[in-house]
This record gives structure tokens, C-alpha cells and sequence, in this order.
């Protein structure tokens, strides 16, 4: 699965020798997300968690950990206590500039990609 994240491309993979002491791992020289916990339940929650770190990286805000894992967990508690949230659909979203500029971003990154 691919990700765009502030219009960089970050691939999720789980990897098939997981390593037993990382729940997940965000490598920015790769761009990469790797999942290594194998309980599904707490699947989400690393996902959120190195997502955030993804953003941290980007934007250089210098979270500490322990600010991550706090806004991961609520993150995760509010997606899970509003499974509307799922599938949110706002059609006024297609007329979100800013959701405009992200979708141009992402296609600029891909194309980047390829050259
Ligand atoms: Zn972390």
C-alpha cells in the first residue's frame, strides 16, 4: 500500500521475517513504513503511530516519542469510537482547495518518481 503524506509517497509494508522488538518502523531514506507487530489489533494504532512520525520528519516539528504515542492513541480512539469517520465522504470536499493542492502535490511526487 501506498501512502501520500503531505505529497511524499510512503510505501506500508509488512515485512515476512518481522522483527519481534519493533511494533513499526518509518525509514526516511527509503520512505518506507514498515509494520511488524502481528497482533491485528494493534495493526492501526503502529500505522497511526509511524504516520505520525512520518509528519514529525517532514515538517521537522521535533516531537518527542512520548508526544507521538499520545497523539497516536487519541488519534486511534477517535477513529475507532466513530466508525462514520470510515467512510466520511463530504462531496464540498471536491471543492477543498486544499485538498486540491494535495492531490496536484501527490501527482507531482509520482511523476517525480518516475523520471
Ligand atoms: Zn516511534
Amino acid at each position: 500500500m501506498k501512502l501520500n503524506i503531505l505529497g511524499h509517497e510512503v510505501e506500508v509494508v509488512y515485512p515476512t521475517e518481522p522483527d519481534e522488538e519493533l511494533m513499526g518502523l518509518f525509514c526516511p531514506e527509503r520512505n518506507v513504513i514498515e509494520i511488524h507487530t502481528q497482533n491485528p489489533n494493534l495493526a492501526l494504532s503502529t500505522l497511526m503511530h509511524e504516520i505520525l512520525e512520518c509528519i514529525n520528519y517532514f515538517l521537522e516539528l521535533g516531537l518527542k516519542h512520548h508526544q507521538i504515542t499520545s497523539l497516536e492513541t487519541s488519534i486511534h480512539q477517535v477513529l475507532i469510537a466513530n466508525p462514520e469517520l470510515n467512510s466520511y465522504n463530504d462531496p464540498r470536499l471536491k471543492e477543498d482547495r486544499h485538498a486540491l493542492q494535495a492531490r496536484t502535490v501527490w501527482k507531482s511526487g509520482r511523476e517525480t518518481d518516475r523520471v
